[in-house]
């Protein structure tokens, strides 16, 4: 349950592995929050994998490379080549992309294989089960029933608090701005195909371009510790941005200036679960394993999760509790590794050498050495979800 990039991934490639599914949404229309998402060469591995790559591809932008840049002066720094050299090296391409598109592209997928695979406005508060299968229940009532229930309900799960209780989250003391800037209203030099990340003291800042280069999508995420609302759908301000803001480079000022809806989000820290399936029912994506965003990996560790876990159900059909622990097993040490790598960017994003701008250099070029980037991301972007031993 849950049509969010995880499980409808994993829908469409249960569908694939010839395994009947249903899928139950509380929202009573599919609406992403309307930002940008970065699907590294691991994530577009599956896309391909489900023949939508190129669909996929057509919509979003697939970015030359990334650099870092210095918050005060803008001083740039070369942080990896993607483009031409993501394909070569990994045979798969770094893609952005805006959200609504990346969930359009997999919900159409989803109904060309079944029609009325997708519930909307069906909004689960809970489920049972036993040796026979499971069910769940949905607020007008109604029951549906099946081998096996894969909650993909997102960081507030309520199938992960019904199979272990409520959680408790800790606040990371970040605070992360979002939103979105059409290209047009941005210098031209601003205008490219790149990822560009801004690293400065308590604070950072990430930029690329949507819908073949005409949005710009923005994330800036700031310490500070009087706002701790974990949604993805409260409003702000542009001067409270442009506040938290100050002192930063004019081209980040740019930005705020220009961003149509700013949000706010509070960065919530989850550590990370020792397991998460019980019985006939697991986990999936930010709801057995959310992370801060630092690593850009939560969404492609969703769409990862549900192509292994078709591949379990379909390899171990005939013993469903003995599938979902392979699909567990099989996903819960990368997991672990993506929500640590997460939290670990926090010290390196936002670290106090970076104030001032000859310290700065010394640091930036010894933690973005080349083989301290490829330590951090080489295991990431090389996982071969088809290949991973179940
Ligand atoms: C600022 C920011 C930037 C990010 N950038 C990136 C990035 O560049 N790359 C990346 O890989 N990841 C990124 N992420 C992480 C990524 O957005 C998430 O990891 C990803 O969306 C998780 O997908 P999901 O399908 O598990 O959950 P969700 O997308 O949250 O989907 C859950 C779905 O379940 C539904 N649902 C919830 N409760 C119920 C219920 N009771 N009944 C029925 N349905 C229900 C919800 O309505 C929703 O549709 C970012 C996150 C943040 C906060």
């Amino acid at each position: 349950m849950g049509a969010g990039i995880g499980g409808l991934t994993a829908a469409l490639a249960l569908i694939r592995q010839g395994i009947g599914v249903d899928v139950y949404e509380q929202a009573p229309e599919l609406k992403e929050l309307g930002a940008g998402v970065q699907i590294s060469s691991n994530g577009t591995r599956v896309l391909h994998a489900l023949g939508l790559g190129e669909e996929a591809e057509r919509l979003g932008v697939v970015v030359a490379g990334k650099e870092i840049r210095l918050w005060s002066t803008g001083q740039t720094w070369k942080l990896f080549d993607l483009g031409a050299v993501s394909i070569e090296r990994y045979g798969y391409p770094y893609l952005t992309v805006y959200r609504p598109d990346l969930l359009g592209v997999l919900a159409n997928a989803v109904r060309r294989e079944k029609a009325a695979a997708i519930h909307l406005g069906a909004n689960c508060l809970g489920f049972s089960q036993d040796s026979e299968g499971v069910r769940l229940q949905l607020e007008d009532g109604t029951e549906a029933r099946g081998d096996a229930l894969i909650g993909a309900d997102g960081v507030h799960s309520r199938i992960r608090q019904a199979l272990f209780g409520p959680d408790q989250p800790s606040f990371s003391g970040i605070v992360a701005w979002r939103g979105v800037i059409p290209t047009e209203r941005l210098p031209e030099r601003m205008a490219r195909s790149v990822g560009t990340n801004w690293i400065g003291p308590g604070g950072h800042v990430v930029h690329y371009p949507l819908r073949a280069g005409s949005l710009m999508n923005f994330v800036g995420a700031l310490e500070r510790a009087d706002w701790q609302v974990e949604s993805w759908s409260t409003r702000g301000t542009t001067e409270e941005m442009a506040a938290d803001f100050a002192g930063w480079n004019e081209d980040v000022q740019t930005m705020i200036r220009n961003i149509e809806t700013p949000y706010k989000w509070a960065l919530m820290v989850r550590p990370p679960m020792e397991r998460w399936t019980l019985g006939r029912a697991s986990l999936l994506g930010d709801a057995c394993h959310s992370m801060l965003p630092l690593l850009a990996q939560g969404a492609n560790m969703a769409i990862e999760d549900g192509f292994v876990l078709a591949r379990c159900l379909k390899e171990y059909r005939d013993d469903v509790p003995a599938a979902l622990m392979r699909y567990e097993n099989a996903r819960r040490d990368r997991t672990r590794r993506a929500v640590e790598g997460s939290a670990a960017n926090i010290e390196r994003f936002h670290n106090p050498k970076l104030s001032d701008p000859a310290e700065a250099r010394k640091y930036v070029d010894r933690e973005w050495a080349e083989e301290r980037v490829a330590e951090r991301y080489e295991w990431l972007f090389r996982y071969d979800v088809t290949k991973v031993s179940i």
